[in-house]
């Protein structure tokens, strides 16, 4: 092997940059026939070696979230739900509400699309290099009793507010007991304006009450989610029953 080509793997490992160990040679190849300026090539190694970087970040990122499964909004059929407004859709993708701290809610019935679209801003999140957690809100509901039957809550809510998306999914499929309201609450409490919520609920918010056994502290809840919140509200039959639609005419 050329002294240059070991230095530079020499310099590659040194510098945790594999990659660039890996493509040096091709791209030189490749430089060489297509007549690259030095600059250009240089420009082309760092470039794979970021590129991999940061895809292997946003799958570390998207693997740590636990999803339920993999949902992108590319995978998502807006002409079979028009309720979801394409543009603020698009726009969330960008994740600048995570760096506002802003929330998202997303309601309507069973088979909308609610977990869908939560799940592929919680990826496109984790792609801008944001840390999100994906459970229902039975989920988190567990989490934080078991943290605070081990005299840790506060420890817990402070941990999973360093993580920048917390997608809480299916509020009100399940009522919540006193106890429950009020650890809920206080999760939504310890995130207002540091850090984002993505919801989900089959309920509209003034059923909310129900769910909480008590309308103040839905109501207190729901003020602090919606102040800086874009509530999407989605419409229609349940996607899940489409094939077993008849096509018009046919029935
Ligand atoms: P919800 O959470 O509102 O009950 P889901 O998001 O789980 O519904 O959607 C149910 C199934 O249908 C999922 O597999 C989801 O990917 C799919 N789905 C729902 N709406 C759409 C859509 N508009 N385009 C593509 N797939 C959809
Ligand atoms: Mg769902």
């Amino acid at each position: 092997m050329s002294t240059t080509a070991s230095q530079i793997e020499y310099y590659a490992r040194a510098l945790r940059a594999p990659r660039i160990g890996d493509a040096f040679r091709r791209l030189g190849d490749q430089a060489r026939d297509a007549g690259w300026s030095h600059e250009e090539y240089l420009a082309a190694v760092l470039s794979r070696e970021v590129s991999e970087r940061e895809a292997s970040g946003a799958a570390l990122r998207i693997k740590a979230a636990r999803f339920p499964g993999h949902k992108t909004l590319e995978d998502f059929n807006f002409d079979h739900q028009p309720s979801a407004d394409r543009n603020l859709i698009a726009h969330l993708g960008t994740s600048t509400f995570v760096t506002e701290a802003k929330n998202v809610v997303l309601l309507g019935p069973p088979g909308t699309g609610k977990t869908h679209l939560a799940v592929a801003l919680g990826v496109q999140a984790a792609k801008h290099d944001h840390r999100v957690l994906f459970d229902t809100a039975t989920g988190w509901v567990a989490r934080l009793q078991d943290a605070h039957s081990r005299g840790k809550l506060a420890a817990e809510l402070t941990r999973r507010r360093r993580c920048s998306v917390l997608i809480c999914d299916e509020v009100g499929y399940i009522p919540f007991d006193q106890d429950a309201a009020n650890l809920f609450f206080q999760l939504i409490a310890s995130r207002y304006e540091h850090a984002s919520l993505i919801m989900t609920s089959n309920l509209s918010f003034g059923l909310w009450g129900d769910v909480f056994g008590d309308p103040t502290v839905a109501s207190a809840m729901i003020d602090r989610i919606v102040h800086h919140a874009d509530v999407i509200s989605l419409k229609g039959t349940s996607y899940r029953l489409k094939s077993h639609q008849p096509t018009p005419g046919t029935a």
